[in-house]
């Protein structure tokens, strides 16, 4: 078979499970939210204030794009994920809220006024992540370094946590990142092996566990971290083979997390998971050798990330 006819093979069955979700979205009622994932909205100073430096400084949050839960507690202790390379996404995943369609001009101030807001904001452990930046030779790994180099000069004492995109499994961007020194190199799995083509878009399991382990075998010092979230149609052993999975490609730091469905164009939540099923993940991950686990039903990737790198290092 050509590689013309093998892309667009794969194009029309990526087509034919869209569409599958979709019909199966249409159909059913999204299910209760249990009462243990009701958030609090405080909109404190703090808050306030911080989203006031963003906007005066153009800058983008995932905490804010991604709607995150734990958006009022993160920036009331002053923790920020920011999202580098533009608001908008190469790729639609079917969880994801953040916008997908053809991605603005690259900022080449972008490092800059990041390192500025960590200062203005006095973080002390930074995430910076980015959407997925198909359309640029590195997608984008060049800005990753630059925004590391320029946190670090601006704030030395500052701990660089990066949440990379797998840059299509080119190993010179992981390489271009690495050499930047972050203190944990970020990269979620997203889900189980069997949901991943359905779930995640363009991205694959093998390709995610391949970045982890060459991250190790590269620069063997510096912390490997991923995250998975529940509820999106895995079964328990799924989710221990996922461990299992990441555990052997050295991953130190894990996140576990309920999947929320953002809008009603996106996945339906399959099941809630138990704030009491966390915890016993949390034991399963420990005792499978993982440094550190962080599992509840409002885990998202950056959240209590100080506190996580501390545990790995
Ligand atoms: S790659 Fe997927 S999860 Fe990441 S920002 Fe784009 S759509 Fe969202």
């Amino acid at each position: 078979m050509s590689e013309a006819q093998e892309a667009q093979e794969a194009q029309e069955a990526q087509e034919a499970q869209e569409a599958q979700v979709e019909a199966q979205t249409e159909d059913r009622r999204p299910l209760r939210r249990p009462d243990w994932l009701k958030i609090q909205l405080r909109t404190g100073s703090d808050f306030k204030e911080l989203k006031k430096i963003m906007r005066t400084d153009g800058l983008h949050t995932v905490c804010e794009e991604a709607r995150c839960p734990n958006i009022y507690e993160c920036w009331a202790h002053r923790t920020a994920t920011f999202m580098i390379l533009g608001n908008i996404c190469t790729r639609a995943c079917r969880f994801c809220a953040v916008t997908a369609g053809k991605p603005t001009e690259l900022d080449l101030a972008e490092p800059e006024r990041v390192a500025e807001a960590t200062v203005k904001m006095g973080l002390r452990h930074v995430v910076v992540t980015s959407v997925a930046r198909d359309d640029l030779q590195d997608g984008g790994a060049a800005v990753f370094a630059a925004t590391i180099r320029a946190i670090r000069k601006a704030s030395p004492e500052c701990k660089v946590e990066v949440l990379i995109p797998d840059f299509m499994g080119r190993p010179e961007s992981l390489a271009t990142v690495l050499e930047a020194r972050p203190d944990i190199l970020n990269h979620n799995i997203e889900t189980v092996r069997r949901l991943s083509d359905r779930v995640r878009s363009k991205a694959k399991y093998e390709r995610s566990l391949e970045l982890l382990q060459r991250s190790k075998s590269l620069q063997p010092e510096i912390p490997t971290k991923s995250s998975i979230m529940l509820g999106v149609g895995e079964n328990w052993d799924e989710i221990l083979e996922t461990m299992d999975d990441l555990r052997a490609v050295g991953t130190g730091i894990m996140t576990i997390g309920q999947y929320l469905q953002p809008t009603r164009r996106h996945l339906l939540v399959e099941r809630y998971y138990t704030p009491e099923e966390f915890a016993l993940l949390r034991k399963e991950g420990k005792s499978r050798g993982l440094l550190h686990v962080e599992s509840g039903p409002l885990v998202r990737s950056s959240y209590h990330a100080h506190e996580q790198a501390q545990g790995a290092m």
